[in-house]
């Protein structure tokens, strides 16, 4: 194999393990600490994270992030974030929290003014304007195993008074520390093990896929693909599986390693209007195109697609494609956009949204317009 110039940044001080949030009390002593998180008081988290952030000055819990983080509920945790002089923001929950806390660290340094003026997240994520600093820390500590936010500097924002959904990177949104631990996604259900767990393998593909890929990030992303292809089956039949919780959440981190470094394609692009549209969850709104988007890609990256054969031990295309069909059915994912109530005058809305994205860019076969259109209704 040819190793072609690349670039690569890792700046987040990772922790992997059952037990590893137990540290988190060194980085919170005595400081100002906020904990952005999603409705987890039910499941005992919140309360295991606020007892081990040990002797804070201050804790200020933020419970409001929903899913798919809305400009509104970011807006708000920033204006409490700086209002509070808050020195340590924990991230706590699934991609929704982690997102929402990203903005929220780096809004809290925003003079108020400004951020009235410029109205907010809204301004940053249509590029607009540009996050300059970062003063409070970030820690983040994933309860779902799926989007990799704690290792990526994107954070995805949905604003439903302009009706879209958009992700945006920042390099303040990388997390100074990240602490994963599997045991924290026994108590995530069924369905949502499911969508994360597709939402990482498509992290995964797409990066090894991605006409961005390198020598470095190729290898993660293949591992990545097996650890979930080979145990998210038994994390989603037996949640409390702590040893197949942690071969998915290793497999979701490895993923989210791998696409911050080259980012994800089509099919995330393809996710965003199936989310604001369809209300898909976002794990099968990425997955549900997989097996026909890999199909089309597969004549375009034929070294890459051979080394993923040899590497998941799948003797043909074929086969692998209907290995993954068999995984998604198992869970329950969708694999029909039919199935979800999306119909034929609805796809070009889709495609036009879709190609809007700049992550199409990356991906090996190259659509325009009419052929994104015709293959969506191909592959419906
Ligand atoms: P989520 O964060 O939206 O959480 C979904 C639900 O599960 C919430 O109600 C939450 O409270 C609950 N939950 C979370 N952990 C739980 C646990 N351990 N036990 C019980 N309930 C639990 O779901 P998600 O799929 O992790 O994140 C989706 C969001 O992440 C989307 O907005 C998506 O666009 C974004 N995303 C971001 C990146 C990135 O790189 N930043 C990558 C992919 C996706």
């Amino acid at each position: 194999m040819d190793i072609k110039p690349f670039q690569s940044f890792l700046p987040t001080n990772v922790s992997f393990g059952v037990g590893v949030t137990r540290s988190i009390g060194e980085l919170c002593a005595h400081k100002r600490v906020m904990v952005v998180t999603t409705g987890l008081k039910r499941s005992g988290i919140l309360n295991r994270i606020i007892r081990e952030a040990g002797t804070p000055a201050d804790l200020l819990v933020f419970d409001e992030i929903e899913p798919n983080p809305t400009c509104e509920s970011v807006d708000r945790g920033g204006y409490l974030a700086r209002i509070n002089e808050i020195e340590v923001v924990i991230a706590l929950g699934g991609g929704s929290a982690l997102d929402a806390a990203k903005a929220v660290a780096c809004l809290r340094d925003e003079r108020e003014e400004i951020v009235a003026a410029s109205a907010g997240i809204r301004s940053y994520l249509l590029g607009e304007r540009a996050f300059a600093r970062r003063s409070t820390q970030l820690i983040a500590i994933p309860t779902t195993s799926g989007t990799g936010s704690e290792v990526t500097n994107v954070a995805v924002f949905s604003d439903p008074v302009n009706h879209y959904k958009k992700s945006m990177v920042s390099p303040w949104f990388w997390n100074d520390y990240a602490f994963v631990d599997p045991e924290l996604t026994v108590t995530v259900p069924e369905k949502h093990t499911a969508a994360t767990g597709l939402d990482a393998l498509v992290h995964a593909i797409e990066s090894f896929w991605a006409v961005s890929s390198t020598p470095f990030s190729e290898p993660i992303a293949l591992e990545a693909v097996k650890l979930i292809m080979d145990h998210l089956l038994r994390a989603y039949h037996n949640p409390e599986d702590i040893g197949a919780r942690t071969k998915v959440s290793l497999g979701s981190m490895m993923a989210g390693i791998a696409f911050s470094q080259t980012r994800t394609t089509i099919l995330h692009a393809l996710s965003y209007p199936l989310t604001v549209d369809f209300h898909l969850e976002h794990g099968f709104a990425c997955s549900v195109l997989l097996k026909p988007m890999l199909q089309t890609n597969a004549p375009l990256i034929p070294k890459k697609v051979a080394r993923l054969l040899d590497y998941l031990e799948a003797p043909s295309l074929e086969r692998l494609l209907q290995r993954i069909e068999e995984l998604m059915v198992s869970v329950d994912a969708p694999v029909h956009l039919k199935a979800l109530g999306v119909q034929e005058k609805d796809l070009e809305g889709i495609a036009d949204q879709t190609l809007r994205s700049p992550l199409t860019k990356l991906n090996p076969k190259a659509f325009t317009l009419e052929e994104l259109i015709a293959w969506l209704k191909e592959n419906r």
